[in-house]
């Protein structure tokens, strides 16, 4: 069985203040659900003392928003996987859409990214998925599977899986616009399928146990159906993790969604 992950990223949003806000008002909210979930917010890079030190031993766990591909030297700008490691992250984005696309990140770029973070044994998150045009030109599928490919060709098909996938959208992230469970459902699917493709023994047990999220607009009112899906292991959330409960209401649906009563959650 694989373990649910809720994810927030608070991309480049937050002040000291209200990052102290939002992490005292949040954690009542997901203390029920933490035994049932891996749970962590990735805050700017500036907040990650802060907001380490605000979740303690909670259980919640911190995350980044990127990582060099590189250990150091100069590279103006960049954060190494090491450091992040040293600041208490436990999780690594790469390969988000707006770094693909707003800063150019290649899918070999992102492979590089990839390798450093799980090299210091942080876990990536890698964000795949295809932009409008590529979904009105029916290519989908081969966007998301060269995006896999490339960091499987660079790190393996058994470290990939140490990771997680989290298939989101261009076109749902910060719209608004969410996908469809269809939709979904098709390209985790299609993920599952693409990692156990060989079809031996060990590729299938590796595609059983990838954890696939989905991320692009989740909100409290759509996560439950998205949740829901069997080849959906959770959520990365942009905008609704800025709010305690609307990111409470997600880890609850998420908990509904994975077989968790909610006084089985209320519990513990
Ligand atoms: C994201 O930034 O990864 C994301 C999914 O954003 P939003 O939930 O705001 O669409």
């Amino acid at each position: 069985m694989r373990k649910p992950v809720l994810i927030g990223n608070w991309k480049m949003n937050g002040s000291l203040q209200a990052n102290q806000a939002l992490i005292v008002r949040l954690l009542p909210q997901l203390r029920m659900f933490r035994k049932f979930m891996d749970l962590a917010v990735c805050p700017p890079l500036p907040y990650l003392f802060q907001v380490r030190d605000l979740l303690g031993y909670t259980g919640i766990a911190l995350g980044a928003q990127n990582a060099s591909a590189f250990v150091s030297g100069a590279y103006t700008g960049e954060v190494s996987a090491t450091m992040l490691q040293e600041m208490g992250c436990r999780y690594v984005l790469v390969g988000h859409s707006e770094r693909r696309t707003l800063y150019g990140e290649t899918n070999q770029d992102v492979a590089a990214r990839f390798r450093a973070v799980m090299s210091v044994g942080l876990t990536p998150v890698l964000c795949v998925g295809e932009s409008l045009e590529e979904r009105e030109a029916d290519q989908t599928s081969t966007v998301v599977a060269n995006q896999l490919q490339a960091v499987i060709d660079e790190v393996g098909l058994l470290s990939l899986a140490k990771g997680v996938v989290a298939y989101e959208p261009v076109w749902a992230i910060g719209t608004g616009r969410t996908a469809t469970p269809e939709q979904v459902s098709m390209v985790h699917q299609e993920i599952r399928s693409f990692v156990g493709r060989d079809a031996s023994e060990a590729s299938q047990d590796i595609s059983e146990g990838l954890r696939i999220i989905y991320g692009g607009s989740v909100k409290p009112e759509n996560a439950f159906d998205l949740f829901s899906l069997s080849d959906v292991d959770g959520g990365l959330i942009g905008g609704a993790s800025l709010h305690s409960e609307g990111f409470g209401a997600i880890a609850g649906a998420l908990a509904e969604a994975s077989g968790f009563l909610t006084d089985e959650c209320e519990t513990n």
